[in-house]
């Protein structure tokens, strides 16, 4: 036992002491034993403080009313909180004067009982995550029921606790498992999973006491709160406490992917990678070493100068080449803009023609990704699951469409990106668990100030981990996977055969048929089944066949009749990239003392072994060749394999740094950023004095703008009143403008504007800033996201600077320039009240837009008549524009 937990230890026994006293209360006594600390904490002036006074008290509350939920249904005096409750939940029954808490709910549509009481094991890690550790407890322990401990506690100070994970099914599935114990003494609990950003119930999600979520979901709506517009449209309030279960799967295998929102620029840019598609594909029939060369541990691939002089050729563009960074160039802003649009154009096809290669020769179908629904879907290497709505940058996904012969979707800018670290900075306490904690326990403690400790597991594991089975060939190795699988099989023993990737997956798939063996598929592409075919995976004569799917918090339970045979046996059908993953899958067996065994299978042909140097990979071959059989199972071949993986894990290591370091020099700006985008978002005076300063600064009479905008808000005024005849209910009105270089669009609210002019002025005002300020982030963040080398990483920095300079003089030009695309016709007069002298309604064909002026394409019309700009005159603008381009 180390030092930290036997410090714990003792608190231990308070809690069990203070619980034995809880045992005569009434279930009415034992509520308003908890509502007086409830109590004593709000009013408390140190609301933390007071919660590590009230710890062993409320610890052991909760055990408690988990004992009294063990044991049956829990009757106590009805309050309007009960009454609220009952009618949105099954597990709670009104009756009179009565509200009845049952012990069974459904939980992800599969019946549950509730009969957990917390273990010492389960109160110390309780303990531990509340003073902000990050703990390792073997799979099957129960993470879900420590969590409640520290989550209920820390509710108690009303600033919300954010509980994480990685996958919205866990997510749900813990929420719908745990949610009546908070419920029962009055906290709110919700899952921010359920909804979607524009439901008002996301925002009552993050409102509750306690939100569960995935990371991936409260960081993104971190980013989209941050490229509001409105105040309403944030749902995230605060950023107290956040526990993270699977901690490591999110803090390190996560850690190496940015978080990052695209929107606002859409390209069309399928046909250019259409057009060199044929042309990277006859580069790379000439043979890897020659034209390009590539490296699959890093996932890159480049060409060789031998390469870019051929694709010079080819594209009839002999200077393509002749740069590569736009820091070669000295004086680059000092050129002429067609000069400069020149390089970029170079630039761009480089890209193009880099992402096409990358696409051939390093992307792989079900491996990297899967084809459904006719789009090209990222599958995330540690989950298994589908990254939905998420697109490879620079291209690279339409790069891949176009390889699938499918029709290339718009690609789009980033806007906002933040790492997970410096996401987790936000918040004042972070604590996690996972079963694979120690083997990261330095990284953690560096990247994320988080200390970890290893808690003892409350059984002894009797699983049976047997050694890695080696064998010469891939095909031999196969074959083997099979024999075990039907071995177990004919023990009526549950069979979990866990593979790397989809494509492993059905190759696994292919021999089950072959044999005529029944198995079931748990994979992205049957994700929607998962909770049924996890509950029936502990089934005696189960085979599963899964990806990372089943690889993490998923809870196999095996039958009685399964647990009698030996327990649930995991077949791994090749070593995965870290111990920590393979650790994972084995866990999913022998939990909670029960039987159950794993084993793991590798070949010499195996992608792993890329990860060994060539001195290496010499006298594994060495080695092998003095085995005659196919199975070479012995300690002197498997510590190659260990090398192997270790060297992979040390890879990634190294990448994620990279990334920390990358996402550390923007962080300090972002933050300065984001609170200034804030205090404009929330109050229109601070856009006014930005104006003011900004004003001062380029030496302009402040009054030689009011003209401008005074007509502006005239014809605003006039959309407002036509709008209104075709929709008389229209709350919002979005209105396109061009400042002659960018369009743009301003939401007002119809009946303010009505008002008046000052109103008009300040959203005016305090959307632009919004709106600059999001548009020259974004081109920063571009950069950022690109390629850097160290040189432009160091660049990143002036590249802030530069950013403010121009977001100043692009505000001060919309308010002098800016007009409306349209011209609004005043030949017919518009009475007050909104109507129009006879039966007027607005020609399309007598809509203009003026010159060179385009207004964004997801707005609304402003015709009035409620669809989108590009679906209403802006698809005549726009087909009448392609049929200028095509000409
Ligand atoms: P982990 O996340 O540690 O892998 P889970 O939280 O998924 O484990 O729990 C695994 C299983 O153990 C669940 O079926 C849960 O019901 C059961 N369990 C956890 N704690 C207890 C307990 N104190 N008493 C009885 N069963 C428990
Ligand atoms: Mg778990």
């Amino acid at each position: 036992m180390n030092n930290v937990i036997e410090g714990y230890t003792r608190c231990v026994q308070l809690i069990n002491a203070e619980y034995q006293t809880l045992v005569n209360l009434s279930n009415d006594e034992l509520r308003s034993e908890l509502s007086c600390i409830e109590h004593h904490i709000r009013y408390s002036d140190d609301k933390n403080k007071a919660i590590n006074e009230y710890l062993v008290k409320v610890y052991a509350i909760v055990k408690e009313t988990a004992r009294r939920f063990s044991e049956g249904n829990i009757v106590v005096t009805a309050n309007p909180y009960d009454r609220l409750l009952a009618t949105s939940y099954d597990f709670v029954e009104i009756q009179c004067d009565k509200a009845i808490y049952k012990n069974r709910w459904d939980v992800g549509g599969v019946p549950f009982v509730w009969n957990m009481v917390h273990y010492d094991e389960q109160l110390l890690g309780g303990i531990l995550l509340h003073y902000g550790y990050a703990i390792e407890m073997a799979t099957g322990e129960g993470k879900t029921l420590v969590a409640t401990l520290p989550v209920f506690l820390n509710a108690l100070t009303h600033n919300g606790v954010h509980l994480m994970t990685v996958n919205d099914y866990l997510s749900k599935r813990d929420f719908e498992t745990t949610c009546p114990i908070y419920m029962f003494h009055g906290l709110s609990a919700d899952c921010i999973e359920y909804y979607s950003r524009n439901d008002e119930r996301m925002k009552r999600a993050y409102k509750a006491d306690i939100s569960f979520g995935t990371t991936s979901t409260f960081t993104f709506d971190y980013l989209w709160d941050h490229i509001a517009i409105r105040p309403e449209e944030c749902v995230q309030q605060s950023h107290n406490f956040a526990i993270i279960d699977e901690l490591d799967s999110i803090l390190i295998d996560n850690a190496d992917h940015p978080h990052i929102i695209g929107g606002a620029n859409y390209y069309d840019i399928g046909r250019v990678y259409q057009e060199n598609f044929p042309i990277v594909k006859e580069l790379i029939e000439q043979g890897e070493g020659v034209l390009y060369s590539r490296d699959k541990l890093s996932c890159s691939a480049k060409f060789t100068d031998k390469g870019k002089a051929w694709l010079a050729d080819k594209t009839e563009i002999p200077d393509l080449y002749n740069v590569e960074r736009l820091y070669e160039i000295e004086d680059f802003d000092k050129m002429s803009t067609d000069a400069q649009n020149s390089v970029r154009e170079k630039l761009d096809l480089q890209n193009v023609l880099l992402r096409l290669l990358l696409a051939l020769v390093i992307f792989e179908r079900d491996v990297d990704y899967i084809v459904s629904d006719d789009s090209v879907k990222i599958l995330d290497q540690n989950t298994g699951r589908v990254k939905e709505s998420s697109r490879w940058r620079h291209g690279l996904h339409t790069a891949i469409e176009i390889k699938e012969n499918l029709k290339a979707k718009n690609d789009f800018d980033a806007m906002a990106v933040i790492s997970l670290s410096n996401y987790f900075r936000l918040y004042d306490k972070i604590a996690g668990m996972s079963g694979t904690i120690m083997p990261v326990e330095d990284e953690l403690l560096e990247l994320y100030g988080l200390r970890c400790t290893s808690i003892p597991t409350h059984k002894l594991v009797i699983r049976k981990d047997e050694p890695l089975r080696i064998f010469k060939t891939s095909k031999d190795r196969d074959y083997a996977i099979l024999d075990s699988i039907i071995e177990n099989h004919s023990k009526g023993r549950p069979v979990l055969v866990g593979s790397k990737s989809v494509k492993r997956s059905e190759e696994i798939c292919c021999l089950l048929d072959e044999y005529g063996l029944k198995y079931n598929k748990l994979n992205a592409k049957t994700i929607k089944d998962e909770a049924m075919l996890v509950a029936k995976a502990g089934e005696g004569d189960t085979i599963t066949a899964s990806t990372s799917v089943a690889g993490r918090g998923t809870d196999i339970k095996p039958s009685q009749q399964a647990i009698d045979n030996g327990g649930l046996m995991i077949i791994g059908t090749e070593l995965f990239e870290s111990v920590r993953v393979d650790r994972q899958l084995k866990g999913r067996s022998g939990r909670q003392g029960n039987p159950g065994s794993s084993v793991f299978f590798a070949s010499l042909e195996d992608d792993i072994l890329l990860n060994l140097d060539v001195e290496d990979l010499e006298s594994l071959k060495e080695c092998a060749s003095r085995y005659s059989d196919s199975e070479i199972s012995y300690d002197d071949i498997r510590c190659y394999f260990d090398k192997a993986q270790s060297n992979r894990e040390l890879y990634f290591k190294t990448h994620r740094k990279a990334t920390a370091y990358k996402d550390n020099i923007i962080a300090p700006q972002r933050r300065k950023f984001y609170q200034q985008r804030n205090s404009v978002l929330f109050n229109s005076d601070v856009a006014e004095h930005i104006i003011d300063e900004i004003v001062k600064e380029k030496h302009i009479d402040k009054r030689s703008i009011d003209p401008n905008l005074r007509e502006l808000y005239s014809k605003t005024n006039e959309l407002i009143l036509r709008s209104r005849i075709t929709n008389p209910n229209r709350k919002i009105i979005c209105v396109p403008f061009s400042d002659n270089m960018c369009p743009f669009a301003i939401f007002f609210d119809v009946e303010l504007a009505k008002m008046g002019y000052t109103y008009f002025c300040k959203e005016f005002k305090r959307q632009i800033i919004l709106q600059v300020y999001d548009q020259e982030w974004k081109k920063l963040i571009l950069y950022m996201m690109g390629d850097l080398d160290a040189r432009e990483i160091e660049m990143l920095d002036d590249r802030y600077l530069k950013m403010i300079d121009e977001i100043h003089t692009i505000i001060l030009n919309r308010l002098q320039n800016a007009t409306m695309p349209f011209e609004v016709r005043d030949n017919h007069h518009i009475c007050e009240d909104g109507s129009i002298d006879k039966d007027e309604k607005l020609p399309r064909e007598r809509m203009h837009r003026t010159e060179k002026m385009r207004v964004e394409s997801n707005a609304m019309c402003p015709c009035g008549s409620g669809k989108q700009f590009c679906e209403c005159h802006g698809n005549s603008i726009r087909r009448s524009n392609e049929r200028v381009r095509r000409r």
